[in-house]
């Protein structure tokens, strides 16, 4: 059993073993701390979608801490948190995300915990799920291309997220509304999901 003083959330140890092997560097993505939300969501590269407790991350970062985010799906990896930083007048955060590569362990002392997650399915027009997400677009390169479908309608269908079975499958409206604030290539249009700016 590994022990370097972190806190393990869920029983997947192999999945934890696997992580060492793919702890990275900085990624550098940042933004500004995000208020009143329930979930901060996070869209990987795997198609998957997660969902991490805000409260969770929180906690984590008024004590200086980090969280590692870990996807079950596809063994990526990132650490969450934040810099005390003084924003126009006012004490506030500075939200940082790093992901975690290859062999490389980097300072794991601020890691407060570790969230293993198999993330949401994201439903595409295709009947299947999405199995990558790459610049603003899933993509479900799994399903098979059905003979009594063009190549061209195929491939627009395979990029094309199918908003009602997402929904339903999501199931939560909470998680819904925080993921459909994020610019993500899903056209969320006549849900109740829909942004006034999309
Ligand atoms: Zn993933």
């Amino acid at each position: 059993m590994v022990s370097i003083g972190l806190r393990i959330f869920v029983n997947e140890i192999e999945c934890y073993n696997k992580l060492i092997k793919k702890i990275h560097k900085l990624r550098g993505d940042l933004k500004m701390e995000k208020v009143n939300i329930k979930y901060e969501v996070y869209f990987c590269i795997c198609g998957r979608v997660h969902f991490v407790d805000s409260e969770k991350l929180n906690d984590a970062i008024v004590n200086e801490k980090e969280i590692l985010i870990v996807c079950n799906n596809c063994g990526n990896s990132f650490v969450e948190g934040a810099d005390k930083e003084e924003y126009n007048g006012e004490e506030g955060y500075m939200m940082y995300s790093r992901s975690m590569r290859d062999t490389e362990i980097n300072d794991t002392s601020k890691i407060d915990n570790i969230v293993f997650t198999p993330g949401e399915k994201v439903r595409m027009m295709t009947g299947g799920e999405a199995t990558s997400y790459v610049g603003n677009t899933f993509i479900d390169w799994e399903t098979k291309k059905p003979d009594n479908i063009t190549l061209k309608e195929w491939e627009k269908m395979r990029e094309t997220v199918d908003i009602e079975r997402t929904i339903n499958w999501i199931s939560d409206d909470n998680k819904l509304s925080n993921m459909s604030n994020y610019v993500t290539g899903i056209d969320w249009k006549g849900t109740k999901f829909e942004k006034a700016w999309s």
